[in-house]
């Protein structure tokens, strides 16, 4: 796996932990958030920007609905302020920018 695509994942990972355990009260991802996160990272493994990456016609993988985008959206807004004081800012805010811009540039 691509190391970018690593170090993505295990940011997404940390921002739905911490979105569960502050906004739901659990302390493992509850059946919503796993799902989020699952999404997220099949979206990840789509990049377009990572090499060896399939062209999307012939990807099997689903596009993304707008629903999960928001959610996403709305986990990035209520934790990403939160990390920045556990994690580097310009990872996060790399991440942050990328997600959108891809959001962008998919729909
Ligand atoms: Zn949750």
């Amino acid at each position: 796996m691509h190391s970018r695509v690593r170090r993505e994942k295990r940011i997404v990972q940390l921002m739905m932990n911490k979105y569960c355990e502050d906004i739901h009260n659990s302390s493992t991802l509850c059946t919503d958030c796993n799902e989020l996160l699952e999404y997220a990272e099949r979206r990840l493994l789509t990049c377009p920007y990572i090499e060896n990456k399939p062209v999307c016609s012939n990807c099997d993988i689903h596009c993304y609905s707008k629903n999960q985008k928001e959610k996403i959206k709305k986990v990035m807004r209520t934790v990403g302020p939160k990390m920045i004081y556990t994690h580097t800012l310009d990872t996060l805010w790399y991440f942050f920018y990328k997600f959108i811009h891809k959001n962008q540039k998919i729909t």
